[in-house]
């Protein structure tokens, strides 16, 4: 999940890296009231998940509040590389004496991950890899070793930044390794990291990119997420906890495996149908978990037929049979379905499904089988 530029500065917020004080703004009247509270001069910045905004025009430093009006209103609705600016950020403007770069990531052929500051900060850093590789120095770091001052002192001298400097940009490099190892990221990127001629250094953007593989263990990132970009389909399924996608066709699919999933929308285009829906299930699914899948299927007004497709290995034939019958008990079911369930239990499974089958719960032997009656159900072909 990339996180907004506001959201990667609370994020570097929770392990102290210095940032501006400032707020969001999704309305001109919003911008000027942050504005106030951040104190003038202050900048004003669209958030959108794509780098290059200061080009864009998408930042603008603003004295009073009459300029903060001007351009908020200019800056929102702006298209920048197809991304429509409905969010602001308003900071407290700083003043800067030097610009650098600094990041952590992972490089996945060293098994390590890459450190990397440069003193030419404030561009697009892959035109400094480019032009002047010499400029960005890079360390690996062993995550079972870590990343010490003494490394982070080293980094720093590498990449020449001015003394002055140092000592901040030290302190930072420690905290954005915590933030990017604690914070479970696969990215952090400070983009441009600035020395005030006050000789202070703190974060003037934020890049973050965290890993959703990691989402268990961070309930907090669900304020993260933007949540007015997904569909309804879409929150109903996160809010039960199942991987969906919302697609344009009228086939709902349920299947166990994104593997499974993947292979089902095929087949049901490969027969003409179109998959309204990518869900996956997962391995070892009950029940209730079927039941729920069901139901947001259900929620989707352009599916016309269901195609639940089962190879059982963990997940088993009569807990999935039992999910579908209890799914029928608890909703309406608009659109009728076709089962196709192999694999671990499926005998015991379709026995279940016997009890409640009828010309809109059917079993079908194979997944080619299945998914052409589930798209002769929907209406037919290419519709
Ligand atoms: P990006 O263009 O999307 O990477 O957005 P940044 O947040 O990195 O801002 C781009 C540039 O705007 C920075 O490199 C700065 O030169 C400038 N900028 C951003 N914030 C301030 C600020 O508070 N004061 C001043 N003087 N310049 C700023
Ligand atoms: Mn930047």
């Amino acid at each position: 999940m990339d996180l907004f530029e506001y959201q990667g500065k609370q994020y570097f917020a929770r392990y102290g890296i210095p940032v501006s004080p400032g707020g969001v703004a999704d309305t001109v009247d919003d911008a000027v009231a942050q504005a106030d509270q951040a104190g003038y001069p202050v900048v004003v910045k669209a958030q959108v998940q794509v780098g290059g905004r200061g080009k864009a025009g998408g930042i603008k430093l603003a004295s009073d509040a009459a300029e903060v009006r001007q351009h908020a209103g200019a800056i929102l609705g702006m298209d920048i590389k197809g991304h429509v600016v409905r969010r602001l950020w308003v900071e407290h403007a700083s003043d800067i004496a030097k610009e650098y770069y600094a990041s952590f990531t992972l490089d996945r052929s060293a098994k390590k991950y890459l450190a990397m500051v440069s003193a030419k900060g404030g561009v697009d850093i892959e035109a400094v890899a480019a032009e002047d590789p010499g400029a960005i120095a890079r360390m690996h770091v062993d995550p079972a070793v870590g990343f010490t001052a003494a490394d982070a002192g080293r980094l720093v001298d590498e990449a020449k930044l001015d003394s002055e400097a140092r000592a901040g940009a030290v302190e930072i490099l420690q905290k954005l390794y915590r933030c990017y190892v604690e914070g479970d990221a696969d990215l952090v990127e400070i983009n441009p990291l600035i020395l005030t001629p006050e000789g202070r250094v703190h974060a003037l953007d934020a890049k973050v990119t965290l890993d959703d593989n990691a989402a268990f263990r961070h309930p907090e990132w669900d304020d993260f997420r933007d949540i007015d970009e997904l569909d309804e389909r879409e929150k109903l399924a996160r809010s039960k906890g199942l991987q969906y996608v919302g697609l344009e066709g009228f086939v709902g699919i349920i299947a166990n495996g994104a593997g499974l999933a993947m292979s089902t929308c095929d087949v049901v285009n490969q027969v003409g149908g179109k998959p309204a829906n990518f869900l996956d299930i997962g391995g070892g699914a009950n029940a209730e978990v079927m039941a729920n899948a069901l139901e947001v299927i259900n929620s989707d007004a352009n599916v016309r037929s269901i195609f639940i497709n089962i190879f059982g290995g963990i997940t088993r034939g009569e807990e999935v049979a039992n999910g579908i019958v209890t799914a029928l008990q608890r909703v309406e079911i608009k659109a009728p379905m076709v089962i196709r369930l192999d694999g671990t239990n499926a005998e015991e499974g379709r026995k279940i499904l016997k009890t409640v089958e009828s010309d809109r719960v059917i079993s079908s032997p194979t997944m080619l089988a299945a998914a052409k009656h589930a798209v002769e159900l929907a209406g037919g072909v290419g519709q």
